[in-house]
């Protein structure tokens, strides 16, 4: 049986995600300090404040030519929530990634659910391998909109039946869709976090192009937004050599 109040088992609809930096400790001087250890021995960190520029100059040459082990030594946690399909691709990310995602196991999943807003693309048009989206007519958003709710308050009905007659919450859960919303800590250095962005979001500047699907994108916007103020030379850096990480 579950003590959560009836008003927070009311299924409710989401068309964002959440990203907060709950934790970090990330700075430029992290990527100098590493590179001059190999010149400047213990000195390296007296070096930092010494010349802006030429510290502008050494970041963008470690990554132009993709010397990436000093983009390692920083660390950033996020809190995300997001829909389970997103953490499903997010969870590819192996490298320089640590992970911990709340429990369907210890604790009863909340019925909070991925609806696409307005301004995501619905029509997928061309072969495999190169297509593009466009928005979808007002009678496909309207229907994604129906079916996708009315999935959802069924599939949670059906949950919380199995609950209350006392199935473990480990197997009930079974029933849950991939557009229910999940939530993790997820810590990265910005190395792993240029990878992740050179796959997971599109942009102007990228030498590679990727295509990713919407969804994670806007994790991965909201992540970078973060990561550009805490380390404002690293990322000029990587977008001045093609958003491919060193
Ligand atoms: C647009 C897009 C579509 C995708 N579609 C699919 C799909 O249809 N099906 C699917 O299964 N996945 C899919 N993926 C996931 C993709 O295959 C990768 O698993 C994911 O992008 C993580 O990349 P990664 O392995 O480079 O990252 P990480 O796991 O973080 O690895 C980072 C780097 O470390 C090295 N590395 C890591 N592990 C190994 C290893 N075992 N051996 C050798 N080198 C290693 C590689 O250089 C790798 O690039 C897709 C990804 C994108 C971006």
């Amino acid at each position: 049986m579950t003590d959560t109040p009836a008003d927070d088992l009311k299924p409710s609809f989401r068309s964002d995600v959440t990203v907060e930096l709950v934790k970090h400790s990330a700075a430029d001087s992290d990527v100098l300090w590493a590179a001059r250890v190999s010149t400047a021995g213990e000195q390296s960190l007296e070096e930092l404040t010494k010349d802006p520029e030429r510290s502008k100059g050494l970041i963008n040459y470690l990554m132009r030519d993709r010397h990436g082990s000093p983009f390692e030594h920083n660390s950033m946690t996020f809190f995300i929530s997001a829909p389970i399909f997103v953490f499903r691709e997010f969870m590819r990310h192996r490298v320089g990634w640590s992970y911990n995602e709340e429990s369907g196991r210890y604790r009863e999943l909340q019925p909070v659910f991925y609806v696409p807003g307005e301004d995501r693309k619905l029509v997928q048009q061309g072969r495999p391998g190169k297509y593009e989206f466009v928005a979808g007519t007002e009678a496909q958003q309207e229907l994604v909109e129906r079916s996708m709710q009315q999935s959802y308050i069924q599939a949670y009905e059906q949950y919380q039946e199995m609950l209350a007659a006392g199935v473990a919450r480990e197997v009930a859960r079974a029933v849950l869709p991939v557009g229910l919303f999940s939530s993790m800590y997820a810590t990265c250095n910005a190395r792993s976090l240029m990878h992740f962005l050179g796959l997971r979001t599109q942009h102007e500047l990228a030498k590679v192009p990727s295509f990713p699907q919407r969804e994670i994108e806007m994790v991965g916007e909201k992540m970078e937004a973060a990561w550009a103020e805490l380390m404002p030379l690293t990322y000029a850096a990587f977008n001045a050599n093609g958003r491919v990480a060193p």
